[in-house]
This record gives structure tokens, C-alpha cells and sequence, in this order.
């Protein structure tokens, strides 16, 4: 059997060798590192794909979520409303632009943000709200759509995890994920869903006047060169990276369904045992599963994910620790958050490996020395 990954880049490159080794000499032979044309191609490309009007393309996803947030115009003190269960970029931009996160709870069916939870925690500095597509699927969109328009609230969504989901409206409609709130921002680090060999990210928005002030602030402020409108900063996706993204998103929905396949082996395997929770797909979402997350009653968490690293097999907190808790957040009220639903999974969540490179073999490997373990 081959050694079992959490996620397996390099054999998914061996696949694409030929394609990527010459997209990237391209680049090489014409020299044109950064704003290529082969980053607009890229953002082009990325735009038909998403259905998204405008795609700003930038050098990370925590830039993208930065970005976002300068370009609404928010004011130091304004309160922006996170889930705490959230990789820490979510939050930590907000910090960083002096604005204050608001930490609410979870659904603790599907690891995203809770409607009920954002109603309660608006206050009149509320300006905008964060959903997070954690793992892989839509937060609930509609009712986070709803009480934005109520409160005349900004949505920025977290689509890192998410890209090529998509979420289904009420009347039937369906958009992808990162395409619906007043901004959408995404990652392409190595392991996302749809990753380069490096780091970048995206910006999404249908709004023209954002999509310009997305642009210019990604770009020192600037529209026009040496002419400095808006406090910004340098985020650039660069063209070697771009070449690589050109070739992986004619396959995102190939991946995407070699993932959803990992998924459902996962699911057969564990659906059954009363200790074990299998990830909940939402009904309005598309799952994409950058992360196939188990949640554990009555189990020693840790104790398996020591024994499944004996066994060769890696598998993964994500995230031990929950925002509210983190030390950087304590002058931002952290310890004084009674967050139970967050709390509750940090202690009992667990991810296997998840790629779009497992085999049969190894999938009964890792389910096998998970059930061992569990019984
Ligand atoms: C990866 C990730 C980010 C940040 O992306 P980077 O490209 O690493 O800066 C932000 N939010 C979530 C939920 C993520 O998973």
C-alpha cells in the first residue's frame, strides 16, 4: 500500500506533469511574473466558473478577507460578526484593522455559522457579518442574506474551504459559494480545494464600484500608476502561480468528485456506529469536502488520533483550539465568551485524510483502523 497522506500533492501533480511543466515554462520563456496576461486569463476563467462578476486575484486568502473588509469602509470599532470555530485568518483580519470580532456559536450539525446566534449578537456597530463554508459546504446563505438586509449588514464570505460549492436557494436557484454576499474571498494554498504551488487568493463581487476599490486597494490604492487614491497595500497573485491554477480549474469538478467519492466510502464505513457522527450534508449545499470531519461521542479523541499515527495513518485537529480562546484575542473580550456548541466540538472533532489521490486500499486502511479503535 502506498503511504497514506493527509493530503497527497504530489501524486496529483504527476497526473497534470506535462500540462503544469509547460504552462509554468511559459511563463518562464516570456518572462511576464507578475499581471501577466495569463493572471487576467486566470481570473477570467475563474469568473465564468463561479458566476462571480468580478474576480481580484491577490496574493493569499487572508489578503483576500483583509482586502475585503478595507474596501467596505469600516471604521475602527465597528463590530464584524465571526463564527469562533474558523480557521484563525477568519478573525485575525478583523483584529488587525482595528475593527472588533464578535464571536458567535456554530451549528454543531454542520460546523457553520448560526443564524440565530448572528441576531443576537447585533448591535448597533454591527457592520458586517463572516460566514464561514467550514470544511467544504454553505453556511446557510438565505437566512444570513435575510438578516443582513433587516440590519443593513455587509456579508464577506469566507469561501476558502468551499471553492465549486455551491448553495441552493429556497425558489430553486443555485450559485456557488463566493458569489452570493456583498464579497467573496478565497485561498489557493497548496492543500485548498483548488491550490497552487505557493500561496494566493481571490476577491469575488458582482458590484462594480467594489470590484474597483477591491482592485486598487490590492494595488497600493492605485487605479492609474504613482497615484495613490486609497491606503491599500501590495497583494498580487504571480503568474507562475496563476499558470498552475490555469490547468487545476479545468479539473476543480473532477477533484471535486474524486473527494465526494472519499467522502462516501467514509460514510458507508461509519454511518452505522452510535459513537460516530458523519458529516451532515445540508441539504442547500453542494459539500465539496476540503475536510471529511468526524465528530465523537464517548471517545477518546486524542487517544485515536495517537493511534491512527502509529498505524501510519495521519489525521487532524482542525481546530484545537476555537478563536475566542486564542491568547491574541484576550484584549477583544475573549475569555469572556460562553461559546458550548464551539467548545463542545473542538473537544470531539476529528479529520481524516482527504484527497483527491486515496485509493480503495487505503481507504479501507484508514476506516478499518479507525473502527478498530473505536468498536
Ligand atoms: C486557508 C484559510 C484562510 C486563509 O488562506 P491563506 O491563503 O492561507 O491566507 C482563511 N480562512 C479559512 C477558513 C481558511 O481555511
Amino acid at each position: 500500500m502506498r503511504p497514506i497522506q493527509m493530503v497527497d500533492l504530489k501524486r496529483q501533480y504527476t497526473k497534470i506533469k506535462s500540462e503544469v511543466d509547460s504552462a509554468i515554462q511559459e511563463v518562464l520563456d516570456t518572462a511576464a511574473f507578475i499581471n501577466g496576461k495569463i493572471v487576467t486569463d486566470f481570473a477570467t476563467a475563474l469568473s465564468a466558473y463561479t458566476g462571480s462578476k468580478h474576480v481580484i486575484p491577490c496574493a493569499n486568502g487572508t489578503d483576500a478577507l483583509q482586502i475585503a473588509m478595507m474596501a467596505l469602509d469600516l471604521q475602527p470599532g465597528d463590530e464584524v460578526i465571526t463564527p469562533s470555530f474558523t480557521y484563525i485568518a477568519t478573525t485575525e483580519v478583523v483584529a488587525l484593522l482595528k475593527l472588533k470580532p464578535i464571536f458567535v456559536e456554530v451549528d454543531p450539525k454542520t460546523f457553520c455559522i448560526d443564524p440565530v446566534a448572528i441576531e443576537k449578537a447585533i448591535t448597533p456597530r454591527t457592520r458586517a457579518i463572516v460566514p464561514v463554508h467550514l470544511y467544504g459546504q454553505s453556511a446557510p446563505l438565505q437566512e444570513i442574506l435575510d438578516i443582513a438586509a433587516r440590519h443593513n449588514l455587509y456579508i464577506i464570505e469566507d469561501n476558502a474551504q468551499a471553492i465549486g460549492s455551491s448553495y441552493r436557494f429556497p425558489d430553486g436557484t443555485v450559485k456557488k459559494t463566493g458569489s452570493i454576499g456583498t464579497i467573496g474571498a478565497t485561498s489557493f494554498f497548496p492543500s485548498k480545494n483548488l491550490g497552487c504551488y505557493g500561496d494566493g487568493g481571490a476577491i469575488f463581487t458582482d458590484d462594480d464600484t467594489l470590484a474597483s476599490r477591491l482592485k486598487m486597494i490590492a494595488n497600493h490604492g492605485q487605479s492609474r500608476r504613482y497615484y495613490h487614491e486609497l491606503v491599500g497595500c501590495n497583494s498580487r497573485l504571480d503568474s507562475i502561480q496563476a499558470a498552475v491554477l490555469n490547468v487545476k480549474l479545468k479539473r476543480l469538478d473532477e477533484y471535486i468528485a474524486a473527494r465526494r467519492a472519499v467522502a462516501d466510502y467514509y460514510d458507508k464505513a461509519f454511518n452505522a456506529h452510535p459513537k460516530i457522527k458523519t458529516p451532515y450534508r445540508a441539504p442547500y449545499s453542494h459539500h465539496v469536502f476540503h475536510q471529511y470531519t468526524l465528530v465523537l461521542d464517548g471517545v477518546d479523541r486524542n487517544g485515536l488520533n495517537e493511534f491512527l499515527a502509529a498505524r501510519n495513518i495521519p489525521s487532524m485537529i482542525y481546530y484545537p483550539v476555537p478563536a475566542h480562546r486564542q491568547k491574541m484575542f484576550a484584549n477583544f473580550g475573549g475569555g469572556n465568551y460562553h461559546l458550548e456548541t464551539t467548545d463542545w466540538l473542538t473537544e470531539r472533532v476529528i479529520s481524516l485524510p482527504m484527497h483527491t489521490e486515496l485509493d480503495d486500499e487505503q481507504l479501507h486502511a484508514i476506516s478499518d483502523a479507525v473502527l478498530e479503535y473505536i468498536k
